[in-house]
């Protein structure tokens, strides 16, 4: 788009009255035979204005496709050309990021409040899932009141809830033995005096980097009888 504003503004300079662009740019195109561009509408709509400029001078416009790389002699320069402006030490173009460059941007810039690097390894929500609950679907008794499943999908979603991710280094006070943690789930589940029930069998080797400990806690949950889990959360919730 911005190569075609720029031939644009050298037909308008040009005496002939009759001038054709080339391009391999087919979304250019259609982007400028639509009548109410939807996204980067400052650059459609400069090189429109520009178009309407070149009609009131009397001159004629050929918008013509070319397929890219195919050995076209003004393409493969065009082609240097734009190479070569991307090594200049200034901008002097700026263009707004369109729509769906903006939300790549967003997706990307929000996977880091979703993952946390823990002990160097990427310990993801997907992960702890992955692990705490091997894929299964929940499988408790009809009568396992609603709130005490919530208890249970709390666990199985695990690490970190939602309420968290704001604030990662946010510290709580388990409401069983006052220990404060910024890793409540961990210490609900590896830690902490009130759930004693869910560590029948001591670790190996207790985990020593915060992955470890994730992974630990993540397998607890599998390991543990769901009668023995659905009994725990009943009286102790998970922390949220
Ligand atoms: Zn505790």
């Amino acid at each position: 788009m911005v190569a075609i504003a720029g031939a644009l503004q050298h037909a308008l300079d040009q005496p002939q009255s009759h001038h054709v662009i080339h391009t391999d740019s087919l979304t250019a195109i259609q982007t400028l035979a639509s009548t109410q561009p939807k996204d980067n509408v400052h650059l459609n709509t400069h090189v429109l204005s520009l178009a309407q400029e070149v009609k009131e001078q009397g001159k004629h416009i050929t918008l013509n496709w070319i397929p890219s790389h195919v050995g076209i002699r003004g393409n493969e320069r065009a082609d240097c050309a734009s190479k070569h402006a991307t090594k200049r030490p200034n901008v002097d173009m700026l263009i707004p990021p369109s729509l769906p460059q903006t939300k790549a941007k967003t997706c990307a810039s929000s996977f880091p409040t979703q993952t946390q690097v823990m002990g160097g390894v990427v310990f993801t929500t997907s992960t702890w899932y992955a692990m705490a609950t091997q894929y299964q679907p929940l499988s408790v008794d009809k009568a396992v009141p609603a709130h005490v499943r919530t208890y249970l999908h709390r666990l199985r979603l695990g690490y970190k809830g939602t309420r968290q991710m704001p604030d990662i280094n946010k510290k709580e006070e388990c409401q069983y033995c006052n220990e404060v943690s910024n890793e409540p789930v961990l210490h609900y589940l590896l830690r902490c005096p009130g759930t004693t029930t869910l560590r029948t069998v001591s670790p190996a080797s207790p985990p020593t980097t915060a992955s470890e400990a994730s992974t630990a806690a993540a397998k607890l949950i599998p390991a543990t009888p769901t009668a023995e889990l659905v009994k725990l959360v009943s009286v102790r919730p998970p922390p949220r």
